[in-house]
């Protein structure tokens, strides 16, 4: 007997990342799609996590996570952002922020009500929303500028919306959000009364064109009792592979988390959170050295993208550039990146997935290049790409 998938599942195309990873192997592509970094994190926070397999912390850890990382996790909002949090009853953690995303939608949306997201959306997000049993809605970020468009953010809260799920620094876009855009969707929130669950796993991979640097939801007036912030170590520690998260937040927002994850996860990688304590308490400047870094490699990939004729995106931040593949002559991005995997053996990914149906003129000809590689994959990437024909 065939499986029948439930419909909850059903309705939900494969993760891009999935198709065009696999499609980066089979053509031995370079693989600027899917945003991973190819060199790990600090060494000592590797060191770390080996100590504690080697000395027995290989049972489960706490449902909350183990009390050093939560401490940790505390320490690392004040020192940054000037939050402060009860790390017992106001610090969750959870299995990357992916856990995050499913277990906040699991536990605060009923089914039916509406999630607004930013668009083009990672697509975690959608799919979570239906399993959710939610209605998305999104608030488009339309080229060329990707600015939060107040107006539009206003015309799509309903009766029915009940959270905002924001993320910035944005992926694909890289688009942050600044003190002004965040004091609209604070004005909204308290407005119509909304929960907002703010993905921040970028929060430190900031660059100089950033007018406000990151901005912390939770720290505008009045918001510190409706948002629920996620981030992980994965982005801004390199290390994407472990999936070690945290929520924070007011203590009821957090405790809905762990309803909800107490039944996906439990808990995990209990080696891994005292190695990611460490990175928190005694790596906490390596992000700002990676996020120098990456700006240089950023601008090596805008550089090699305007030579070839495309108008990339000066991202403010995360591991990404947008470009418009019409500057090509190509009205559809998915063929774009499948004709460039086999003409250049370069891979990007393409942005139709990031819109939902009502909005896909706006995200058609968008593909998405990731410069967390090193500069030699990049170049390599930029002289496939010089040597093919790319136009249409
Ligand atoms: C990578 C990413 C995540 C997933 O984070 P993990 O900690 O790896 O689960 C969530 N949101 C956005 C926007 C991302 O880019």
């Amino acid at each position: 007997m065939a499986a029948h998938l439930a419909s909850r599942l059903a309705g939900i195309p494969p993760t891009v990342f999935s198709e065009f990873s696999a499609l980066a192997v089979r053509t031995g592509a370079v693989n600027l799609g899917q945003g991973f970094p190819d060199v790990d994190g600090p060494s000592s926070v590797v060191e770390r996590a080996v100590e504690a397999l080697r000395s027995g912390a290989n049972q489960y850890a706490p449902g909350t996570g183990v009390p050093a990382l939560r401490r940790a996790v505390a320490a690392h909002q004040l020192r940054h952002h000037g939050i402060e949090l009860d790390p017992d009853t106001e610090v969750c953690v959870t299995t990357g922020a992916t856990e995050g995303i499913a277990a906040a939608l699991l536990a605060l949306v009923e089914p039916g009500d509406e999630v607004l997201v930013l668009e083009p959306s990672y697509d975690s997000y959608d799919a979570m929303i239906a399993m959710a049993g939610g209605v998305r809605r999104a608030v488009t970020l339309r080229a060329p500028a990707y600015r939060l468009d107040a107006g539009a953010l206003r015309a799509a809260v309903g009766p029915r919306t009940r959270l905002l799920l924001l993320n910035s620094p944005h992926n694909p876009t890289g688009t942050v959000l600044t003190r002004a855009e965040l004091a609209t969707v604070a004005a909204v929130a308290v407005e119509h009364d909304l929960l907002v669950v703010t993905d921040e796993v970028y929060e430190h991979l900031v660059f100089d064109g950033a007018a406000d640097g990151h901005v912390p939801l939770a720290t505008l007036p009045g918001m510190r009792e409706r948002v629920l912030s996620l981030s992980s170590v994965g982005k801004s520690w390199s290390f994407t592979g472990w999936k070690v998260g945290w929520a924070t937040g007011p203590a009821p927002l957090v405790a809905a988390v762990l309803a909800a994850k107490q039944w996906l996860t439990f808990t995990s990688g209990a080696p891994l959170q005292p190695a990611v304590a460490h990175a928190l308490e005694h790596e906490h400047a390596w992000p700002q050295e990676l996020a120098r870094d990456l700006q240089r490699r950023r601008d090596l990939l805008l550089a090699g993208l305007r030579g070839l004729g495309l108008e990339p995106r000066t991202s403010e931040g995360t591991y990404f550039t947008v470009t418009d593949v019409e500057q090509l002559g190509w009205a559809d991005g998915r063929a774009f990146c499948l004709g460039v995997a086999e003409r250049a053996g370069v891979v990007a990914i393409p942005l139709q997935g990031f819109h939902g149906p009502e909005s896909q003129d706006a995200g058609r000809h968008l593909v998405r290049w990731a410069f967390c590689k090193t500069p030699e994959v990049i170049e390599e990437g930029l002289d496939r790409l010089a040597r093919a024909t790319l136009t249409r």
